[in-house]
């Protein structure tokens, strides 16, 4: 294998061919739970510079994991690419993963965005703050996640469903920081305090703000910045009227969790989707991408959008995301056991 490589590379020398038209038929596949128009340009530069093609599956992060088990060794995806540090877990728990270790994501990307077993990376970072409405609330009545169980928040807030894991993922964070039991006192109180029975995505939690139904909402800020950068001028004006505020300053910071890849166990192009998943972790792919979904870069040190820079700089939490999958059971349990439906 290596000796008929360099034979190629030889005869690519000979003829002035560059080492990516010499790669050409090395493929690689990838199933993505990320939309087509956010990681495509990336791919096709990705393929332009090594000659290695992309096959590319995108669908619904839950049933993307669904088609790796049913496959089993016989998938044709070398790489799994979805969201959520709970889901990379649960991925990796279901056993359609495996490990790899390299230098460069290393380097790259901060211990706590990875699996330290080498199961899966972290590409780019989602942070979870309060938002607020401005003028109905005053930012200094705000303080930490906690706080919000407080019964001058009563029928004010609006959260999604407990079935979603960015809910799930936060309250294991919570476990990690502050216990089972502490949390799910916590818990009890929170769900009183919601002004509606949980429903739709995390912008239908900043349109309920927007629209006077609750004054404060949980959400990802990617949502924020892409109602923000909307060309529909109802979803600029509902996101306009929100603030966003950085809970728990004053102690572990404001929670975060990761989108990320994995090597599945059935990956028949290893080296193919190594390459891969180190070029999303260099620094100009970081960029475009975080830049691309409204997300922070997983990579330090990497160049933010405006958007995001106007949020200020904030204090994330630096739990181990590996965390967020293992205590994810307990977290779901504990939710349903507070009624958070
Ligand atoms: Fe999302």
């Amino acid at each position: 294998m290596f000796k008929q490589k360099q034979l190629l590379l030889g005869m690519a020398f000979m003829l002035g061919l560059t080492p990516a038209m010499v790669s050409a038929g090395q493929e690689v596949n990838l199933y993505s739970a990320r939309k087509e128009k956010l990681i495509k340009p990336l791919l096709d530069k990705f393929s332009s510079r090594t000659g290695i093609k992309v096959n590319l599956v995108t669908g619904k992060a839950d049933a993307l994991l669904k088609k790796l088990q049913s496959e089993g060794i016989n998938s044709p995806a070398d790489i799994l690419l979805t969201t959520d540090a709970g889901r990379l877990h649960r991925a990796k728990s279901a056993g359609v993963t495996q490990p790899f270790f390299s230098d460069k994501l290393k380097k790259a990307i901060p211990s706590q965005y990875r699996d330290a077993s080498g199961h899966w990376y972290g590409l780019s970072l989602r942070a979870r703050p309060i938002m607020y409405v401005k003028g109905r609330v005053n930012p200094s009545e705000l303080s930490t996640y906690e706080a919000l169980a407080d019964s001058k928040w009563k029928r004010r807030i609006c959260i999604r469903s407990s079935s979603n894991i960015y809910n799930q993922s936060l309250i294991a964070s919570m476990i990690s920081a502050n216990g089972e039991k502490a949390t799910e006192n916590w818990a009890k109180k929170f769900v009183k305090n919601f002004a509606r029975p949980p429903k739709g995505g995390d912008r239908d939690q900043i349109k309920g703000a927007a629209s006077g139904q609750c004054d404060i909402a949980v959400a990802n800020t990617y949502y924020l910045a892409g109602m923000l950068n909307s060309k529909d001028k109802k979803q600029r004006s509902a996101a306009n009227k929100v603030a966003v505020f950085w809970p728990n300053q004053n102690g572990r910071g404001a929670h975060v969790n990761v989108s990320g890849a994995a090597l599945t166990k059935s990956a028949k192009n290893r080296h193919n989707a190594v390459k891969l998943i180190e070029f999303l972790a260099e620094p100009e792919s970081q960029l475009w991408y975080a830049q691309k979904n409204g997300e922070y870069p997983a990579r330090p040190g990497v160049k933010m959008s405006s958007t995001l820079l106007s949020w200020g700089k904030f204090k994330a939490d630096n739990l181990n995301l590996v965390n967020l999958g293992t205590l994810n059971p307990k977290a779901v349990m504990l939710m349903d056991r507070s009624g958070w439906k």
